[in-house]
């Protein structure tokens, strides 16, 4: 007798619904077994202690399915006489489960950990691509949607164009799958298209929503931990062709280092994504980019800019500080801007400096402060935002974004 019944066991979560696969292990299957699998046990068990941001894959490893709930017992639909198929309709939303699956006699197998997340606060895939169809349908005289590569899975990685001013301002989306990107870029867009559409005659918005799709999907679909890199292992926002030696250890990791968060790639630019990005903003050459970044749907000042310039380039400093502060001030109308709103950051591989360098583009990461905002932060690194505070953080970037084109005139 085989000392498992089943393998392959995966899971995903689809709007809501935890959908469960396994397959007969390929003895069971040669021998032509039909008793074992008359019958499944599906073990479920509520993770309440998994802490996003400090808590990773390990976190699930070695579990058992102890004390764990039987959410169902009895047979399930098999295909090519092979694999099942289950569904848990039942999983709450926001919360963090453990699944096992048991057939008969043989032990259970398992966990496969998935958390349930908002679909309206992590889009998937397909959610983003009707999206921007639906954009460009609503508003085809304004809107021009297109494809700008695809990723190391081949998914399609989309731009949009919006306005017929010459003068453009850049904005990309999660570069970083776990942080700030469509789902915040798209709906202050769709506001700005509805409600000052008359702002985008004088000048023009060039996106990237969401450049890390493929691990973005994972989120989608219900992994449960922070995630960083691409698909392929590389931080994509270490992979662009600039200050390639100039080797980051921030955060105790290393650029150099395949096992780290922060691992810049096998060699400049070998990323798909980020020739995408590459490509598309040195055709479009916008006057400044803005790419989001923070943790779980949002962000905010401050802005990180390229910290590989001269320090005697005080051209570079005033014009940053002229951009950061037309886009904090929209974010929050009630602050006064101050210093705190702008950092430097001099990353080998960063988008920052690879638009500086090459392009001459003042680039930054937009990212989120305890003193600036508290509660947001506190929500959003435990990757708690819902709803309310995306809605909130939509009208921010909005009028931010407003800001920065109605400001053109003085950056010039
Ligand atoms: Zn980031």
């Amino acid at each position: 007798m085989a000392s498992k019944g089943i393998s392959f066991l995966n899971g995903k979560v689809s709007n809501g619904t935890v959908m469960l696969s396994w397959y007969k292990t390929t003895l069971l299957f040669e021998s032509n077994e039909q008793d074992e699998f008359s019958e499944f046990s599906v073990y479920r068990k509520c993770a309440d202690d998994f802490a996003f941001g400090s808590d990773y894959e390990e976190f699930f490893c070695g579990m058992l399915p102890e004390s764990s709930d039987l959410i169902y017992c009895g047979p399930v639909e098999c295909s090519n006489n092979r694999k099942y198929l289950f569904q848990d309709k039942q999983a709450e939303m926001g919360k963090v489960y453990a699944y096992f699956v048991k057939s008969r006699t043989l032990p259970a197998v398992g966990p496969v950990p998935l958390k349930i997340r908002d679909p309206e606060v992590w889009w998937s895939y397909e959610t983003l691509k009707s999206r921007l169809l639906q954009l460009q349908q609503d508003y085809p005289a304004m809107v021009n949607l297109q494809t700008s590569g695809r990723t190391v899975e081949g998914r399609e990685i989309f731009s949009l164009k919006m306005g017929s001013g010459v003068t453009a301002l850049g904005l990309a989306g999660a570069m970083h799958p776990g942080e700030a990107g469509p789902e915040l870029i798209i709906s202050a867009l769709e506001k700005i298209l509805h409600e000052s559409p008359e702002i985008l005659k004088k000048c023009a918005i060039v996106v990237i929503p969401s450049i890390n799709i493929d691990v973005r999907e994972r989120l989608a679909q219900g992994r449960p931990w922070y995630l960083r890199k691409n698909i392929a292992g590389v931080d994509l926002n270490r992979n662009f062709p600039v200050n390639w030696d100039n080797i980051g250890k921030e955060y105790g990791l290393s650029t150099d280092d395949p096992d780290s968060a922060t691992y810049r790639g096998a060699s400049p630019a070998s990323e798909p994504e980020t020739k995408a990005v590459m490509k598309f903003f040195a055709d479009c050459k916008p006057a400044v980019i803005f790419s989001f970044h923070a943790l779980a749907g949002i962000c905010d000042i401050p802005a990180i800019g390229a910290g590989n310039v001269d320090q005697s380039d005080s051209e570079f400093y005033e014009l940053s500080k002229r951009f950061v502060n037309a886009y904090g001030t929209g974010l929050h109308p009630e602050l006064t801007p101050d210093d705190s709103w702008l950092a430097f950051a001099g990353s080998g591989g960063s988008l920052l400096c690879w638009a500086w360098q090459e392009l001459r583009i003042p680039a930054f990461d937009l990212e989120l402060s305890m003193t600036i905002a508290p509660e947001a932060l506190q929500k959003c690194r435990i990757d708690h935002t819902d709803r309310c505070l995306l809605e909130e953080y939509s009208i921010r970037h909005s009028r931010a974004i407003i800001n920065i084109l109605s400001n053109f005139h003085l950056t010039q």
